[in-house]
């Protein structure tokens, strides 16, 4: 839902899992917000220079210029309080201060719309995202294509043996999975044949 007509403050959350048109759907609504005049400002965290350092990228390779962020109270920092919309994408790198930065802004009067996965690649609750679901106005969750059977997609499927809860990748790494198709951690088939040793000769 875009909510475009009002001067209140808000938070909007875009969330699902890699690959189900976060990014797209957020350059969508900042689109729009320019398209009505309104200043907008575009946020990614620094650990995400994937594929630009000063863009956000969504893998259909839609673009739009973002500043660049070590940590959410940056944000505050570098606001031109002018501006009406502030979008920020990947906010599950950002960690909890999201939550109080967001907040501020809203309650400033500003529009914010923020884009990230809500579960990480355990399928656990990814971090600050539940609280901010609890306190945005509108909430969207996007659902991809599992990439196994077709069905939709929430989860995020890890795809390469790395026990930390931050890898960031893209395709190749990752890819989408349905409830039914989703294995938690690394698929146990590729792991085992990774692990396998050479068949031996009958
Ligand atoms: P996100 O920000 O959620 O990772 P993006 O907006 O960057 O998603 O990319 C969405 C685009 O990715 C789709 O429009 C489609 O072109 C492409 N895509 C690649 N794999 C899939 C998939 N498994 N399911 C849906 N879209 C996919
Ligand atoms: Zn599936």
């Amino acid at each position: 839902m875009d909510i475009v007509t009002s001067q209140v403050g808000w938070i909007e959350i875009v969330c699902g899992p890699m690959f189900s048109g976060k990014s797209e759907e957020l350059i969508r609504r900042l689109r729009r917000a320019g398209i009505a005049r309104k200043r907008v400002q575009v946020f990614k965290p620094a650990i995400d220079d994937r594929y630009s350092l000063d863009e956000i990228v969504s893998h259909g390779d839609q673009r739009m210029k973002s500043q660049v962020v070590n940590n959410p109270k940056e944000i505050l920092d570098r606001i031109d309080w002018r501006t009406q919309v502030i979008g920020i994408d990947e906010s599950n790198f950002f960690g909890p201060d999201l939550v109080d930065v967001a907040g501020r802004l809203a309650d400033a009067g500003k529009q914010v719309i923020i884009a990230g996965l809500d579960t990480d690649y355990l399928g656990r609750p990814f971090t600050p995202m539940p609280e901010l679901l609890c306190l945005a106005e509108s909430i969207t969750k996007m659902l991809a294509i599992c990439m196994r059977c077709g069905d939709p997609a929430k989860h995020t499927q890890r795809l390469v043996d790395m026990g930390d809860l931050i890898v960031v990748g893209a395709a190749g790494m990752y890819e989408a999975r349905c409830r039914r198709c989703f294995e938690p951690g690394v698929p146990k088939q590729e792991v085992l044949e990774f692990a396998r040793p050479p068949a031996r000769l009958a």
